[in-house]
């Protein structure tokens, strides 16, 4: 029980306000620190519900979210206070087969690899057309944090959407509905499929 005490205590001590904003002050320079969120927190669960509105479903066919992330701090002269975020997104939402209307579940799992300037820097002529970094072993996508609050809720609100399938398809040999009459035929016969 002790060690549980003391890994939510190391959380928290990074965890987002209730809107998603995370103060970069609040995390110590030079040490990776970890925070784990899903749609036990509210916003989680507010993006989860658009992802409903975007396929036109009722809340009721609310997916699952988890945000698994490491976040280290430091500052250097090329990008001055910055995140440098490392994680995983995982995403299971419930969406309509444009071709019969059925509604099917899909999954994501995409790797995160980021960094976050001070907005300053998107000002700055030389990050004018710069959307990726070279940080901490890796290529990382350049974000930006505001008044030194990072919006983590935008952030995960775009990775999500960036995810989202344009054209589902439940599956690839999905026959659709009949143009005619609207029968589904992937489960019946039609007089006007048997052309
Ligand atoms: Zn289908
Ligand atoms: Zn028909």
């Amino acid at each position: 029980m002790e060690t549980n005490t003391s890994f939510n205590e190391k959380k928290s001590e990074i965890m987002p306000s209730d809107k998603g904003l995370l103060r970069i002050s609040k995390v110590a320079f030079g040490q990776w620190k970890e925070l784990f969120l899903d749609k036990s927190t509210t916003w989680v669960d507010t993006i989860l519900g658009e992802i409903c509105d975007h396929y036109e479903l009722e809340h009721n066919h609310k997916g699952n979210c988890s945000i698994d992330l490491k976040l280290l701090r430091k500052k250097n002269y090329e990008l001055g206070d910055q995140l440098i975020i490392d994680g995983e997104l995982s995403l299971s939402y419930n969406t309509s087969c444009i071709r019969c209307l059925e509604v099917f579940n899909e999954q994501i799992h995409t790797k995160i690899a980021l960094v976050i300037a001070d907005e300053s820097f998107s000002k700055k002529e030389e990050y004018q057309e710069v959307d990726e970094v070279y940080a901490e072993e890796k290529n990382r996508e350049l974000y930006f944090y505001e008044r030194g609050q990072l919006n983590l809720k935008e952030l995960v609100r775009e990775l999500c959407f960036l995810e989202l399938n344009p054209l589902p398809i439940h599956n690839a040999e999905c026959k659709g509905l009949c143009f005619e009459c609207g029968a589904n035929l992937n489960h019946e016969q039609c007089s006007h499929s048997q052309s």
